[in-house]
């Protein structure tokens, strides 16, 4: 629908929107699986466009400057959360797509100080992936304790585990990926995967770490069995189906469950760098923004390899 522009506030920047990627969150959200914050909102928090116009009181980025907007809109920066470095779980936040209006747009606002760089080396349609689906999953290989020769373990392989095998690789670590798609598993090897089974398929080794991707709470107990005693259990996403009940011989030995929830933007800085280094290359599908909801239903279907991105203008 047409919808006025927004207009940049105190500290705002205004961006002109040239792609936006599409996130498992932005289902979950029009789904109704998160509780709605904002009704009716404009999806979307992997936004890569350019600056418009600032409001006042800014000076980070010029005019024409290239930018990225990722799902953490604002944080108070005086909870207790805030003030001890874990902005991710500040108690006053606001989300990109969610409890504002995000970048299923033409234009988005946001405050400048959440706003990223993006480097020259990334066209607009493979930055757009790196804004969600690159930082979280960096967020969770961070959680994840794992260390140069270990074994990562991949339940799921959408949009954030084709980045962060790439980030693993990198680390030189060794990926095992358990995915029910076949095109899923084909993609993890080519991308450097040592091994790809399905869902429940035990890995050929046990697991130093693994990353839970799938939103499906019954391949907690499958993935705790691959895990070698002291194993870390990271589960990447915001919204997971209940998880079954389990023996505790599986948690036993000191494995541990974690989840992930958000980000810092230091964790966006990092990776932002560090994907320029290495360098990143996301696989993309691209929509135009009037088949947003062909592109979400694909996702759903798991239909992309790699992650979805819409091109909104150029
Ligand atoms: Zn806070
Ligand atoms: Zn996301």
């Amino acid at each position: 629908m047409e919808v006025a522009a927004p207009e940049a506030a105190d500290g705002e920047v205004l961006v002109r929107v040239r792609a936006c990627g599409v996130c498992r969150t932005d289902l979950h959200v029009i789904e109704g699986e998160l509780p709605p914050r904002k009704s009716p909102v404009i999806p979307g928090h992997q936004v890569v466009g350019v600056v418009e116009r600032q409001g006042k009181n800014t000076r980070r980025f010029a005019t024409g400057a290239r930018v990225g907007i990722a799902w953490l809109h604002h944080t108070d920066g005086t909870c207790e959360y805030c003030r001890s470095g874990a902005e991710n779980l500040c108690d006053n936040p606001r989300f990109t797509g969610y409890s504002v209006d995000g970048g299923y747009a033409e234009y988005i606002v946001a405050p400048e100080d959440f706003v990223y760089a993006i480097s020259a080396g990334f066209p607009d349609e493979q930055a757009a992936p790196l804004l969600c689906a690159g930082i979280i999953g960096f967020r969770s290989l961070r959680l994840s304790g794992i260390k140069a020769g270990g074994r990562l373990g991949f339940y799921g392989f959408g949009a954030a585990a084709h980045v962060a095998i790439q980030v693993a690789r990198h680390w030189s670590v060794e990926v095992f990926t358990s995915t029910r798609d076949a095109r899923h598993q084909k993609l993890a090897l080519e991308l450097g995967a040592v091994w790809a089974g399905g869902t429940f398929d035990e890995p050929p080794k046990k697991l130093d770490a693994a990353i839970v991707f799938a939103p499906a709470g019954e391949i907690v107990p499958a993935a705790l069995k691959a895990l070698k005693k002291g194993g870390v259990l990271v589960l990447g996403g915001i919204h997971m189906s209940p998880i079954p009940s389990f023996s505790y011989d599986l948690l036993y030995h000191e494995r541990v469950i974690r989840s992930v929830a958000n980000n810092t933007r230091q964790d966006g800085e990092d990776f932002l760098r560090v994907a320029a280094e290495i360098p990143i290359r996301t696989r993309v599908q691209v929509f135009p923004l009037a088949e947003a909801n062909r592109a979400l239903n694909a996702l759903k279907n798991d239909a992309i390899p790699g992650a979805a991105v819409l091109r909104i203008s150029e």
